[in-house]
């Protein structure tokens, strides 16, 4: 292949990829009030500088994969191809690689954590959905831990996973929960499949598709039925002094914390509380709580494990080519009953998708 033949495919991978999104897990609105309220000079500090560092991200945020790992010719599509570097409290990515795939755990429990929360993510994946990594395609994963100093947060960047390790008053290591994983890269399932706007009502879907399969990622681990599962995302990552258990609550969103220095948990759990927003893109964070807590009830509606049936029918909904970049929670509701039809017939589980959409105000009964 000559090198003009090299960067003409390597343009066509490129145009193939969309853009994506960059989303923290932990998001704006609550680093803006520990930069305002928390007491701790070097809490406040180090929500400052995270939040810059967002700021920095949201507009690097378009990088592909990297092009020899894009143009292999071969990619495992039953096995995950991980990388775990360690940034050492530098901002240079991408980092000195200290466990590559198949290699033994190494002394450093957040670099074997990073590893375990990306081979999670693809094996539910793989298990639930037959869906061959983030891109369908065996892309491969690949994570950076120890990013920057006192970091208070963790995201998906287009082609990589990047964890801080928290403020270690308030935040702690972000690779302890893996729904947060999960939940990030979720963001890359999206963003090749429905790659939902990230604003306003699709920015809100898009949010809460992250919640949905990355609590489902750590229900698919620990083998938990919908009924016995925590439906929070983030539990483990608030340090013991917070008062708070997570930064989200799927059973009931707006209650996951209430804290001086992190101020109340926003999410409203159906359209009463709907928050009309400027920021953080429409309030994706905020109004993500009205679609998950619907999926919650849908879940545990229909019972079992909540990917089996609930998790495919909104995997459907994803990954099926029938929903608008730009739908709104109306017409992702749609989907899913009509989802649930097509995949179960017009029984308990439509009707239970459908219940769960009136309960949190989003379609009327008829
Ligand atoms: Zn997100």
């Amino acid at each position: 292949m000559t090198q003009s033949e090299i960067s003409a495919t390597f343009g066509e991978v490129i145009s193939r990829i969309p853009a994506p999104v960059h989303c923290g897990i932990v998001p704006p609105h609550i680093l803006e009030h520990l930069v305002a309220h928390a007491e701790d000079l070097a809490v406040r500090e180090a929500a400052e500088r995270s939040l810059a560092l967002d700021a920095l991200h949201r507009e690097q945020r378009v990088l592909p994969p990297p092009a020899a790992r894009a143009l292999l010719p071969e990619r495992s599509l039953t096995t995950p191809q991980r990388t775990v570097s360690d940034d050492h409290h530098t901002e240079r990515l991408p980092g000195r690689t200290v466990r590559t795939e198949g290699a033994p755990p190494v002394a450093d429990r957040t670099v074997d954590r990073a590893y375990d929360g990306l081979g999670a993510t693809f094996d539910f994946y793989l298990a639930a959905y037959r869906r061959h990594s983030i891109d369908d395609r065996g892309l491969p994963l690949d994570a950076i831990v120890h990013y920057g100093q006192k970091y208070d947060n963790a995201f998906w960047n287009g082609s990589r996973m990047i964890f801080g390790d928290g403020d270690g008053v308030l935040f702690n290591d972000f690779t302890v929960s893996v729904d947060v994983i999960g939940h990030e890269l979720t963001h890359g399932v999206t963003q090749f499949s429905a790659n939902l706007d990230y604003q306003g009502q699709s920015g809100a879907l898009n949010e809460s598709v992250s919640d949905v399969f990355g609590s489902l990622v750590k229900q698919y681990a620990l083998g938990q039925t919908a009924d016995r599962a925590d439906w929070l995302i983030g539990a483990g990552l608030l340090a013991p002094q917070v008062q708070g258990i997570a930064l989200r609550s799927m059973r009931a969103p707006g209650t996951a914390y209430d804290d001086p220095s992190l101020g109340t948990d926003p999410q409203p759990a159906t359209m009463a509380g709907y928050v009309d927003s400027s920021g953080d893109n429409g309030g994706v964070h905020l109004n993500s709580g009205i679609p998950n807590h619907a999926f919650y009830l849908a879940a545990t509606a229909i019972g079992g494990y909540a990917w089996e049936r609930a998790g495919q029918i909104w995997y459907d909904v994803l990954t099926g080519g029938g929903i608008a970049a730009s739908a709104d929670f109306a017409e992702f509701a749609a989907a899913t009953v009509a989802a649930a039809e097509t995949r179960y017939g017009a029984g308990a589980e439509a009707r239970a998708v459908r219940e769960a959409w009136v309960q949190v105000g989003v379609i009327t009964q008829n």
